[in-house]
Order: C-alpha cells, then sequence, then structure tokens
C-alpha cells in the first residue's frame, strides 16, 4: 500500500464533469492532476495541469498517462479491456479491475450482491432471446425473493436491461404486457440482457461509501433521489426515511464496499420497497447523486476519493447543513441563459452553482448543478417557483 502526497500526480481517465469535480478537489490539496479524454479542451482538461487528447483504447496514450502520474484513477466503469490489463500491471491502479469487471455487468453485479446476503429486485439472466417468454402477474400477486429466480418465474411488470453499457436508463425497457414481448425480444436478440422484476418502490435513495487503500470505510448520508426521464433531477438530504432504513441503508452500503474490497468511491443506488432496503446499481466511482456533499458536508465526495486512492486518513463525510441538489441538463437553459444566470439569481444567495464548462448545451447533457443549502421544504418551493425546471 502506496501512500501519495501532494505534488505528485493523480491520472484521471475520463475527463467529464465529474473527472473536472475530482480535480478540483485534488488541486486544492495540492496535486498536480493529467486527464486523459478524447474531446480537446473537455471539462477536467481545463483545470488539470496536464491534458491529453487520444481516445481511450489508445495504448500509447495510456502509457503516456501512467508516465505522468503517481496514481491512477477513473471517472466511468467502461474502461478499455486491453488499457486496463496493461495499467493494472504496470502503474499504480489502486482500485484496481476486480470491481470494474462486477459493475459494469448487470449480471455479475446483480450476482454479487445477492451473494452477500443483500436484497436486489429478483432477477434473471436472458439465454435464448428469441424464446424468451413472460407470464401475467397471479391475482394473488407476486411475492418478491429479492435475489435471483429462473427466468420462468418471472412475471409483468419486469424491466429488461441490456447487462452491460447501459446508463440513465438507456438500454432498459419496462415491460408490462405481451404487447411489449416484441421489442424485449429484439433487445435481448442484439445485446446480452438481464430481466428484473418491477419494484414498487416508494422512493429512490443513495449512499456514497468510500474505502481507503488502508481499510478505513466511510460514508456519507443519504441521499433521497428523484428522477425525471431516468435522469437524476434532484438529490434531497437528508433524506426523508425512517432512521430504521437510513441505518440499514448505511450497513448495506458498508458491506458491498468492504466484502468488494473496493477502494475509492462507490455510489450505491437502492429502491425503498416497503420497509426493506433493495440495491439498485453501483457505480465504483464518484456519482452525481453525491455532488451535494461538495457544499454540504465537511468533505466532499471528490475529497474523499483523493484521499481513499492515495492512502491519506479519510475526511469527516458529516452533513453540516441540509441541501438540495438540482441538475442542471441542457434541456433546461441554453449557452446564453445559463451564461447569463438570471433565472439562478433568486436561489443563489444561498445556492451554489456548479457548472461544468461544456462547450454546447445538449437535451439530456448534464452541464451543471446548484446545491441549495438550508430548510429542505422552504428550498423545494423556492426551486419550484423559480421554473427553471419546470
Ligand atoms: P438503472 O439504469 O438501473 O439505474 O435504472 C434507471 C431507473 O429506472 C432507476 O433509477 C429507476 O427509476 C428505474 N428502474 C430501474 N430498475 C427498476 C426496477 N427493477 N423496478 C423499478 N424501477 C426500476
Amino acid at each position: 500500500m502506496k501512500k501519495i502526497f501532494p505534488y505528485q500526480t493523480i491520472g484521471i481517465i475520463g475527463g467529464g464533469q465529474l473527472g473536472r469535480m475530482m480535480c478540483l478537489a485534488a488541486k486544492a490539496m495540492g496535486y498536480r492532476v493529467a486527464v486523459l479524454d478524447p474531446t480537446p479542451n473537455c471539462p477536467c482538461g481545463q483545470v488539470a495541469d496536464v491534458e491529453i487528447t487520444a481516445a481511450y483504447n489508445d495504448l500509447a496514450a495510456i502509457e503516456k498517462l501512467a508516465s505522468e502520474s503517481d496514481v491512477i484513477t477513473y471517472e466511468f466503469e467502461n474502461i478499455d479491456v486491453e488499457a486496463l490489463t496493461w495499467l493494472n500491471k504496470n502503474s499504480y491502479l489502486p482500485q484496481g479491475s476486480d470491481v470494474l469487471k462486477i459493475t459494469r455487468h448487470r449480471y455479475l453485479e446483480k450476482s454479487t450482491i445477492a451473494g452477500m446476503g443483500i436484497p436486489v429486485a429478483d432477477f434473471a439472466l436472458i439465454q435464448d432471446a428469441e424464446r424468451l417468454n413472460i407470464r401475467p402477474e397471479t391475482v394473488s400477486g407476486y411475492s418478491p425473493v429479492f435475489r435471483e429466480i429462473p427466468l420462468e418465474e418471472m412475471t409483468f411488470p419486469c424491466v429488461i436491461k441490456t447487462a452491460t453499457g447501459g446508463y440513465d436508463g438507456k438500454g432498459q425497457i419496462v415491460l408490462r404486457s405481451e404487447a411489449d414481448l416484441p421489442a424485449a425480444r429484439e433487445l435481448a436478440a442484439a445485446h446480452e440482457c438481464i430481466l428484473e422484476k418491477f419494484m414498487p418502490f416508494s422512493k429512490e435513495i443513495s449512499v456514497i461509501v468510500a474505502r481507503s487503500t488502508t481499510g478505513e470505510v466511510r460514508t456519507f448520508p443519504v441521499a433521497e433521489n428523484i428522477h425525471v426521464n431516468n435522469i437524476l433531477h434532484q438529490s434531497i438530504v437528508p433524506a426523508r426515511i425512517s432512521p430504521q432504513l437510513e441505518k440499514e441503508a448505511v450497513e448495506c452500503a458498508k458491506k458491498i464496499a468492504e466484502n468488494m474490497g473496493a477502494i475509492g468511491v462507490l455510489g450505491i443506488e437502492m429502491f425503498v420497497v416497503g420497509e426493506k432496503i433493495v440495491i439498485n446499481e453501483l457505480a465504483p466511482r464518484p456519482h452525481n447523486s453525491g455532488h451535494y456533499t461538495i457544499d454540504a458536508c465537511v468533505t466532499s465526495q471528490f475529497e474523499q476519493h483523493v484521499r481513499a486512492i492515495c492512502g491519506l486518513p479519510l475526511g469527516d463525510p458529516a452533513l453540516h447543513t441540509p441541501v438540495v441538489m438540482v441538475n442542471i441538463l441542457g434541456d433546461h437553459m441554453n449557452m446564453k441563459e445559463l451564461c447569463d444566470l438570471a433565472p439562478y439569481l433568486p436561489l443563489l444567495p444561498n445556492g451554489k452553482l456548479h457548472l461544468y464548462g461544456k462547450a454546447e448545451a445538449k437535451i439530456g447533457r448534464k452541464m451543471g448543478h446548484v446545491n441549495i443549502l438550508g430548510d429542505v421544504e422552504k428550498t423545494l418551493a423556492a426551486v419550484d417557483a423559480s421554473k427553471i425546471w419546470a
């Protein structure tokens, strides 16, 4: 186990907003940062010391990043397999490749979590797309078992998801009746897919957990997440859930990080189903639902990630102020409106605006977020009144 100190260099694969915020935290702590991303002047490249512009599978560029860096990390999970193998052998990648291999494959991910005795939505791997059939739920309903089930036992409603490559609801279809089967068969013929029982959740929540190279583990307060069109819209912290559920969510997150031997920050998305916590998915990196930590916690998820991979003591993750984080997408503002800030001004006295420096605003593209500190109910009313997200 190595310690990486200020003035040494952190190499980041991926230069989007997560890389940028990781870099800003690292720079504040005195580190140098090098980034690899295919887009010139990417959000992280704008603030890093070294910007390498090349494809992620360009092995010469990966070698260049490694030669510049004392430690390597990443902001996204679909790193080229060959590049990952090379880095594992020839550079210091404390996060390793085992957790990544699991989290980027939904079947492996669900099997691993269920194997720890932690509830997940009932799931099954689809082996034969053409013969995919799903039964209607019986009149007496369906009692979930929260682990893998035989495919023949899956009933409507359920969700088909591609095993790899899906995010923000992409590569998945909710199946409610036989009419949805042709689309499901088509998706399953083109990609390896799993089926998941549709969870009648009352809330979506998440926990950001950090585990250091020293084995120290800390969790951030539970966030309550509201999605619109499958993209995170708001995180509300503290989550409006019972202390019992909160305790359970935090315990699940710790157990997952420890059992997987994860290093760095891990974002864990969960459903609240009745009085149960059900894990939806993991991201082995800082997570959008943890952006509130930048302004509302003693230590941000990005600083915590840097501490964890560098072998420093983890910081206090305590919340010092209630907060609502609201994402700003390309849908909400064109570039001019984003730059002149006018609609945001009423939110800004206790709102912290974070913009990612992306050149173009597109539908669905995450352009920034605002962390609004103070009473949550008052903030939610002010967000509504701003009409920015109407
Ligand atoms: P995912 O890409 O797996 O995070 O799914 C995106 C969103 O789809 C989640 O945030 C949920 O709102 C919804 N979703 C995913 N899986 C399920 C499920 N098994 N039951 C109900 N809703 C789901």
